[in-house]
């Protein structure tokens, strides 16, 4: 048995039993026939037939078959409704991902916050959020996360990630509490299986803000004199129940610029080269005085040049943050 093989089987038996609890409980259509679906997904793992396309019975493409182990047709066989009714399923779930957005630059308590988020396709599993103080004088909440894998499952996960933040930062907690909590449940809703790094930070009224790290890639901060990341941080959200989390209390001065982003920037690759930390901190340093939105273009854009037309492989997303003089 394939690795695949073995954890879908695992997830299988997981959501049959919870199934049969169903419906002992009360017989519903669509339950009888959802575990029908996944008692004959087993059995094909069993035999070893499963992930075969039913019409061409060639192998189907095992990262549609980990988003979903009940696949029995290959995207090359679906009927041309069917797919015409996936790509418009795809498209709405990409404006609701959309709606989801904070504003793309925000003035708030001498914060000045602008992001640039970039899908590689229609949805991302890129999260960046920016939640309002609670009351006056309360901490202004920016959060920006990566989900693993791709596609629509990690938009799922963004989406879930999203709510989590919402209903948790409104109590206050400090941010390695808050990331507890956050990993807890982050990691009973993924049974482990996925992941996410993230970075938040806690904006004071002052300049001053703390910041806490998931496994995210290092923030980098320019400071006039040049460009450094900041250091720190536990392991990415959902992996372990346990994981404990810790934070850094810094101060942000005017002029001073933070920059904040997923590894679809600093791993966007022509050939076996990455983009990497060192052009990305020299990208940083070069539009370091210009107005954020600015800034983010020209981030993005030396990606581009560095490309040289060569596809970008991941969503990608860059958070800009300043101290009004
Ligand atoms: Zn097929």
């Amino acid at each position: 048995m394939t690795p695949l093989e073995t954890r879908t089987l695992e997830r299988l038996i997981t959501r049959r039993n919870h199934l049969a609890g169903l419906t002992s409980a009360r017989k519903e259509r669509r339950w009888v026939d959802l575990m029908r679906q996944v008692d004959a997904a087993i059995g094909a793992i069993e035999v070893g037939t499963w992930g075969i396309c039913a019409v061409c019975h060639d192998p189907m493409s095992p990262s549609r078959l980990a988003e979903d182990p009940l696949l029995t047709v290959c995207l090359e066989c679906l009927s041309e409704a069917d797919r015409r009714a996936l790509e418009r399923d795809l498209q709405s779930a990409g404006k609701v991902q959309r709606t989801l957005l904070p504003p793309t630059h925000v003035a708030q308590d001498g914060w000045d916050v602008a992001y640039h988020w970039e899908p590689r396709g229609v949805v991302s599993g890129d999260h960046v959020d920016l939640i309002p103080p609670s009351a006056p004088g309360a901490p202004l909440h920016l959060v920006l996360g990566d989900v693993s894998g791709k596609g629509v499952a990690a938009a799922l996960l963004q989406s879930h990630l999203h709510a989590l933040f919402r209903a948790l930062v409104p109590a206050g907690q400090s941010l390695p509490d808050l990331f507890k909590r956050a990993n807890e449940l982050f990691a009973e809703a993924t049974s482990s299986v996925s992941y996410a790094t993230l970075a938040a930070l806690r904006l004071g009224c002052d300049g001053s803000f703390s910041i806490a790290n998931a496994g995210h890639p290092r923030p980098l901060l320019a400071d006039g004199r040049g460009v450094r990341p900041i250091e720190g941080g536990g392991l990415p959200l959902g992996l372990f129940c346990d994981s404990v989390y810790t934070e850094r209390d810094l101060k942000l001065q005017p002029g001073q610029t933070l920059l904040l982003y997923t590894d679809g920037w600093t791993e966007g690759a022509r050939g076996d080269r990455e983009f990497g930390i060192g052009r990305a901190a020299a990208a940083l340093r070069k539009g370091a005085a210009l107005p954020l939105p600015e800034l983010l273009a020209s981030c993005r854009a030396e990606l581009d040049r560095f490309l040289d037309g060569s596809p970008r492989g991941d969503d990608l997303t860059l958070v800009a943050v300043r101290r009004a003089v």
